[in-house]
């Protein structure tokens, strides 16, 4: 047995959510041990949101070269040398990595390097030797889910993991999920000039968004010859000589090099002591509540381990409430709702708050309004040549409770719109706010100018 308390809050995994726990534990004067088997930084840094970016920049690097005669500019697309894309991509990763290890050591935290397990209530062994805490936080994570019946095999049938250190740009493939990293995947290989089919078992791709942004998705996509088959569910799949053969429901086969499995995450609880601690869980998720709180004492829960947004930036968020929450500064949970989401693919689809549907469920259809702004009279969409637009959703004569945004780079307009939500703002109070020209934020500006009822550009 380890002497009592070697740590005041001993985290289980170092990804988003346990790093940033173990950061702001350590700012507020706390002893903290971290523990990790693989990468400081976890998925996201490393297998995830990082490298999946760069990808996605090459990819509209490649796309601007190759459309660069619509602004007047000779250049063209020799091709995509995978190599140096993976140079840069893996460049980016490295920096932030040194950088993120550097951030560690000099805040005082204990990284423990090593495979944990929860063996008591307040301890964790790691390869075998016990730690002792006051708090434990069970940040362990997600992996790459599959379908029953469909093996992984790492070659032919792939997830984003190996996608991501593939060294070539496959001819063919066929993406079995239209979720956000589905898409995102389906974005870039395309951008890179490979054959791309989707297969979501939903009716419409990236199902969690409005249902006019999956329709506006779906209609870029369909134009950048992206095929897609929703409402469709994958069947099964045969290895051929030069790739794979995919059946889905209704018996179509769409054969390609590659299958990338992109149906999900699921949580890194297996084996871990959970369950023999008697933590509460459901399906492998911890459950904890809205203070991140699992049902044992003392033992807290962040990130995708706990049902709901898996999303680094909620993993952050978590972690730091949790360490200010230990220290006693009753910190404010989080509203999940608030929680910005961007899938940032060409175009980008971005929102906060509550889609129409939902907002019309939870007050009820009439007591809500929407409006939608076409990008098309936004200057600054023009120069970029980018479509979409910006729709909001109200309470009638209440604050705005959904923002919704289609369009290249509205990734970035999710910034101003979380406030507006996560600071219950009136569509007439962010008319009043001057929004500078030429950019897209003017979109959401103007929007919300429209939906006080004074519209400066639009036809109403
Ligand atoms: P993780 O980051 O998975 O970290 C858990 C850590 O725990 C890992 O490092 C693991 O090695 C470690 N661990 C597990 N078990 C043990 C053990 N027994 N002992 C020691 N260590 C252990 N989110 C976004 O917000 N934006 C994006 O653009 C985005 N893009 C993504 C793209 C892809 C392809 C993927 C796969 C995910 C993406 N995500 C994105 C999601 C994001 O990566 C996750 O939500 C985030 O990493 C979750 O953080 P976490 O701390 O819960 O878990």
């Amino acid at each position: 047995m380890a002497d009592v308390s070697d740590f005041d809050v001993l985290i289980l995994g170092a990804g988003s959510g346990g790093y940033a726990c173990a950061l702001r534990a350590a700012q507020l004067g706390l002893r903290v041990g971290l523990v990790e088997k693989g990468n400081l930084g976890g998925t996201c840094l490393h297998v995830g949101c990082i490298p999946t970016k760069a990808l996605l920049h090459a990819a509209e690097v490649a796309d601007s070269a190759r459309e660069s005669e619509q602004f007047g500019v000779r250049a063209s697309l020799e091709g995509i040398d995978m190599a140096g894309v993976n140079a840069y991509k893996d460049g980016v990763v490295q920096r932030l990595f040194k950088g993120l290890t550097g951030l560690m050591k000099s805040r005082g935290i204990t990284f423990i390097e090593g495979t944990g397990r929860l063996t008591g209530p307040c301890e964790v062994s790691v390869d075998g030797t016990p730690y002792a805490a006051d708090h434990v936080v069970l940040a362990s994570g997600s992996y790459p889910r599959s379908l029953p019946g469909l093996d992984i095999d790492g070659e032919r049938v792939i997830t984003s993991e190996e996608a991501l250190r593939l060294d070539r740009v496959p001819a063919s493939v066929v993406v079995l999920g239209g979720g956000v990293i589905g898409c995102e995947f389906a974005s870039v290989w395309r951008s890179f000039g490979a054959e791309v089919t989707i297969v979501e078992a939903l009716p419409r791709l990236v199902p969690l968004e409005d249902e006019a942004s999956s329709k506006a998705l779906e209609r870029a996509f369909r134009k950048r010859g992206i095929g897609f088959r929703t409402g469709t569910p994958f069947q099964s799949v045969k290895t051929t000589d030069d790739g794979v053969a995919v059946t889905v429901e209704g018996g179509e086969v769409l054969e390609a090099e590659l299958l990338l499995v992109a149906v999900g995450r699921g949580p890194a609880t297996d084996g871990l002591g959970y369950d023999e601690q008697g933590v509460a869980m459901d399906r492998g998720f911890v459950l904890a509540d809205e203070r991140c709180r699992t049902n044992l004492e003392n033992v807290w829960a962040v990130g995708d381990i706990v049902p709901g947004l898996q999303l680094a930036h909620r993993g952050f968020q978590q972690g730091i409430f949790v360490a200010e929450e230990i220290a006693g500064l009753s910190p404010t949970p989080l509203d999940e709702a608030g929680i910005p989401r961007v899938t940032y693919s060409h175009p980008e689809v971005a929102s906060v708050g509550l889609t129409e549907a939902e907002a019309g469920e939870t007050y009820g259809a009439d007591a809500i309004e929407s409006l939608t702004l076409d990008l098309g009279g936004n200057g600054k969409s023009q120069i970029l040549k980018t479509q979409g637009f910006v729709k909001l959703v109200r309470r009638k004569d209440g604050p705005v409770v959904g923002v919704h945004l289609v369009g290249d780079r509205v990734g970035e307009l999710v910034g101003e719109a979380q406030l507006i939500y996560n600071w219950e703002g009136y569509p007439e109070d962010v008319a009043s706010l001057v929004h500078a020209h030429p950019t897209q934020n003017e979109a959401l500006g103007e929007a919300h100018l429209a939906l006080a009822g004074k519209p400066l550009h639009s036809h109403s």
